[in-house]
């Protein structure tokens, strides 16, 4: 009798779905994410999504500290795998000092069309113990759709607190979170499919054997 244990069977059927190679389909839609941090200070003003937050703290930054739309260009820059805020717009930069932080995210929306695609959506999570954001929620998905050039539909925000934990907790800093989808413009993937189609080499049939022998 054998005792052999049995030879586990090959599979040797080919996969019926085979993924296309990265650029073809893979690159019509893509992701990214950004997050940013900021100290809260006495004596600076508090703009979040770039909309004025009436308080008597603000963000500590370079720019204007809004961690909001810091979060969203990043987002955006990941998306384009485009590098990152700190790269594009350092902070070692005098001409960045201060600098309304609207004005580098309208930077990088221009460079999403350049690169032929336009904005999905955005979405962002905010993290702050104080102050209380929910009656500014509205404004600052209108202003942060305004400068994406995009409907409001396609912004969501929204803010959490951090149950008292860590330093966000403490009112020490506020923070947020944010992905963004870019889908690629319609003339672009136009142009791409053309340019593939007239790279491709062309398609000869391989050479009939002869039966005879
Ligand atoms: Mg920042």
């Amino acid at each position: 009798m054998n005792t052999a244990p049995r030879k586990a069977k090959v599979e040797t059927q080919k996969p019926r779905y085979v993924a296309r190679r990265s650029g073809v389909a893979g690159d019509a839609v893509r992701v990214g994410q950004g997050w940013d941090i900021h100290r809260l200070v006495a004596g600076r003003a508090l703009r979040l999504s770039g909309v004025d937050v009436p308080g008597d703290r603000g963000l500590l930054g370079h720019s204007d500290g809004d961690v909001v739309l810091h979060a969203v260009t990043d987002a955006l820059l990941g998306a384009l795998a485009a590098g990152d805020i700190g790269q594009r717009f350092p902070d070692s930069d005098p001409r960045y000092r201060g600098i309304d932080s609207a004005l580098l995210l309208g930077e990088v929306v221009e460079l999403v069309s350049a690169r032929g695609y336009r904005i999905g959506n955005v979405d962002v999570t905010i993290l702050a113990e104080q102050p209380k954001l929910a009656p500014h929620m509205p404004a600052m998905q209108r202003r942060l759709g305004e400068l994406l050039g995009v409907e409001a539909e396609q912004v969501g925000i929204k803010a959490k607190t951090m149950e008292a934990l860590g330093p966000i907790g403490a009112g020490e800093a506020i923070a947020a979170l944010a992905v963004a989808t870019v889908a690629e413009a319609r003339r672009a993937a136009a142009q791409r499919l053309r340019s593939r189609t007239r790279s491709a080499p062309p398609r000869s049939r391989p050479p009939r054997r002869s039966r005879k022998r």
